[in-house]
């Protein structure tokens, strides 16, 4: 099959990159031209483990290639996926559809066959039916589908979830739509990925209340963490005994530094808005929002109260700035609520993170980027590890212990056992023990 993959970013680089692997001819187009020219040049725009090979391999056995021409990309595909962004829209929080409309009408203003039009992208419910109404109106002599087709992959393990999904889930209404889609999806179904065919509404709702729900499980162990530390519980070991019940399961049951990244944070108030749009509260999503915000900052309070309530000139270093591991991606990382809290009382801040600095030297110009985790360490009065890369795991921490000013480590990751920690000299704070 031919498809045009429209955006070039985490989702549509590594789906155009797995559709070409499993046979299928693709183009993936983008309008930033240094990202199409570094990609011709067979550089990667993003960390994604495993991407560059995949790239390099489908790419030199030329089913997989890369324009900025978007008309004569789509002019002779099957099927065209919209994978653009859809940020939050500055001041009210609503889905930002002005990437996907303008996608939308470049693609109806190129089409001149019927073909799918399929929308990768998270949109609210409704937008499927506006990329109809875009395409008809500048093209009314050509029958065209619109699909919707959410993605769940994670940055980080991105290729693996998207060759081995839970699940795939397609919104469409018309028969030929659905035949084309599971010609798309045909090696999936070899491998008996479930595929859920509902209606196109139910499929962009259908992502919302996914993330929505993740985002529930990490906000309600992140409480239960802070009453752990209240009563003198253990947080590791109540979602251990929760999520051995079938029934709750024992993912998303980390306690952390509250949830952030490209999706949850600009998901969850999308579905907030299409909630109050549609007069149809949704006061647990709401109350998830609130204390997740809440509590990216209070991560900064808790190195301060660490630090015995002072922080104005002091040294802290802070291991990981990504908003998880295995990814360059900095959108909305608690690391940067953690940073601004610490710099409004006085923290000077040294930090490292394996992939993320150079984007991150942007969104936080007064941190200094050392160049392993020992240099940031070297003589500092706190140091915090804010995001899991497998790097962190393994640390000498008796090095630690002396190289820094103060032996403080402040875990917010839970990944020390906090009686080797202690035996090591340091001062261990962790989160929910
Ligand atoms: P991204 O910002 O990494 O990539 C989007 C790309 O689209 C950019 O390269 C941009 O230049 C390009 N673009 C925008 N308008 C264009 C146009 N008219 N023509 C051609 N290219 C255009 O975004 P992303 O993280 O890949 O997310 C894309 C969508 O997928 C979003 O709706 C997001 O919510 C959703 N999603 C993301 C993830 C994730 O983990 N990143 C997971 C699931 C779903």
């Amino acid at each position: 099959m031919k498809i045009a993959m429209i955006g070039s970013g985490y989702v549509g680089l590594v789906s155009g990159a797995c559709f070409s692997d499993f046979g299928h001819n693709v183009v993936c187009v983008d309008k930033d031209e240094t990202k199409i020219a570094g990609l011709l040049a067979g550089k990667m725009p993003i960390y994604e483990p495993g991407l560059d090979a995949l790239v390099e391999r489908n790419a030199s056995e030329e089913r997989l290639s890369f324009s900025t021409d978007l008309p004569a990309s789509v002019a002779d595909a099957d099927a065209v996926f919209i994978a653009v962004g859809t940020p939050s829209r500055r001041g009210d929080g609503h889905a930002d559809l002005s990437f996907v409309y303008a996608a939308a009408r470049e693609i109806a203003e190129s089409v001149t066959k019927p073909m799918v039009i399929v929308n990768k992208s998270t949109v609210p419910v409704g937008t499927g039916d506006e990329v109809e109404r875009i395409l008809a109106e500048a093209n009314p002599n050509v029958q065209n589908w619109v699909v919707s087709n959410p993605e769940f992959l994670r940055e980080g393990a991105a290729i693996d979830d998207f060759k081995r999904p839970d699940r795939i889930v397609i919104g469409a209404e018309e028969e030929e739509a659905k035949r084309i889609m599971r010609e798309v999806y045909r090696p999936l179904f070899l491998n008996e990925a479930p595929i859920l065919f509902t209606g196109r509404r139910t499929a962009e709702l259908i992502k919302y209340a996914a993330n929505a729900f993740l985002a529930t499980k990490i906000t309600f162990i992140n409480e239960i963490a802070d009453l752990c530390e209240k009563v003198g519980a253990d947080v590791q070991e109540v979602s251990r005994g929760i999520g051995l019940d079938n029934r709750i399961g024992p993912k998303f049951l980390h306690a952390g530094p509250g949830y952030g990244g490209s999706c949850f944070p600009k998901d969850t108030l999308a579905l907030l808005k299409t909630s109050e749009d549609n007069d149809s509260p949704m006061r647990i999503v709401e109350s998830v929002v609130k204390v997740n915000d809440n509590r990216k900052r209070a991560m900064g309070r808790k190195v301060i109260d660490a630090l015995g309530g002072e922080a104005r000139g002091r040294k802290v270093a802070l291991l990981g700035l990504t908003f998880k591991p295995n990814t360059d991606d900095m959108r909305d990382a608690p690391s940067l609520a953690i940073v601004q809290a610490l710099l409004d009382a006085g923290a000077n801040i040294t930090a490292f993170d394996p992939e993320g600095m150079d984007i991150a030297a942007e969104l936080m110009p007064e941190v200094t980027m050392a160049g392993s985790s020992y240099e940031a360490v070297t003589d500092a009065d706190a140091v915090v590890i804010v995001t899991e890369w497998d790097a962190f795991r393994a640390l000498d921490l008796k090095h630690i212990a002396q190289i820094a000013a103060q032996p403080l480590l402040v875990d917010l990751r839970n990944i020390y056992n906090p009686e080797e920690a202690r035996a090591a000299g340091l001062t261990y704070h962790s989160v929910g023990r």
